[in-house]
């Protein structure tokens, strides 16, 4: 974690220190956990970002585990905000015992931000975003970029994971990812899904230069591939039928026995089922 109480107040490791200094800080101060008041431990080193780590591993506030990539992303995205909006950066909310990497003060809305480099359960995500609801919180997931499948131009491998976290930004769906090293916030626009892990999105990429937090919200562009969706899904209808699963038996017995030709689309299907039989 990047904050950590002192005697004196909190300490903030998003604004950068000499090396000299933390190590003086690393010798003279006490350093505690502003969640469960624990001590915690300042960890400055030549390879790893500083940070403050629990000696003892329990905490009341559930958080991912501090990587590098993680802790560089959290602080990239909190200067990026803080530039324009109030935002405090790990702060405690005792109510529901939560500590959002990132909480967002717009003059609408109140965002927790949690940047979700590490998998985390279905149920532990529920639970946290309903605790946030009740805190009067939205919940905003930030996925590590690394997480990122691009298949070709139009078209990303999404695990059931990576679906759970999708947004609305002019009430389409969004998948949001934050690149440390780069810098930018690649956002996946107009999600269409092909296959429970294989979608058509349009990619927008933000940075702090050129774009502000209310950016993540509108869309930025307009779907370009619907063409090759239709060209895909038209590939897949004319082809699942050749190789049919256990599964698929008794739907593809159903539309036999209805007269409809499964590679036909369902709109199509009332009109084509009568001649089926017909033209072949
Ligand atoms: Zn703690």
């Amino acid at each position: 974690m990047l904050v950590a109480q002192t005697e004196k107040g909190l300490i903030s490791l998003a604004q950068r220190f000499s090396l000299e200094q933390l190590k003086l800080w690393k010798k003279e101060k006490q350093f505690y956990c502003p969640s469960c008041q624990s001590p915690v431990q300042l960890k400055v080193g030549t390879k790893k970002i500083p940070h403050f780590a629990h000696l003892k591993k329990t905490c009341v506030a559930q958080h991912e585990g501090e990587t590098d990539y993680h802790l560089d992303g959290k602080r990239k995205l909190f200067h990026w905000f803080s530039s324009h909006l109030e935002v405090e950066l790990e702060s405690y909310l005792p109510d529901i015992m939560q500590r959002p990497d990132l909480l967002v003060d717009t003059p609408s809305q109140k965002y927790a931000i949690e940047f979700q480099c590490a998998s985390l359960s279905s149920s532990a995500l529920t639970k946290r975003s309903i605790h946030y609801e009740k805190g009067n919180y939205i919940p905003l997931w930030i996925m590590g970029a690394k997480r990122m499948k691009r298949l070709s131009t139009y078209m990303y491998q999404l695990s059931f994971q990576e679906w759970q976290f999708l947004t609305l930004s002019d009430y389409t769906p969004t998948l949001l990812y934050f690149s440390p090293s780069t810098n930018q916030l690649l956002k996946l626009e107009h999600l269409i899904p092909f296959s429970s892990q294989i979608c058509y999105a349009q990619l927008v990429v933000l940075s702090p230069h050129e774009h502000t937090f209310h950016d993540l919200f509108s869309t930025h562009t307009q779907p370009q591939f619907f063409s090759s969706w239709i060209k895909k899904k038209k590939a897949w209808r004319t082809h699942y039928i050749l190789y049919p699963n256990q599964k698929l038996q008794p739907f593809l017995h159903a539309l036999y026995e209805n007269n409809i030709p499964p590679s036909l689309p369902y709109s199509s299907r009332s009109r084509h089922a009568a001649t089926f039989f017909i033209h072949g």
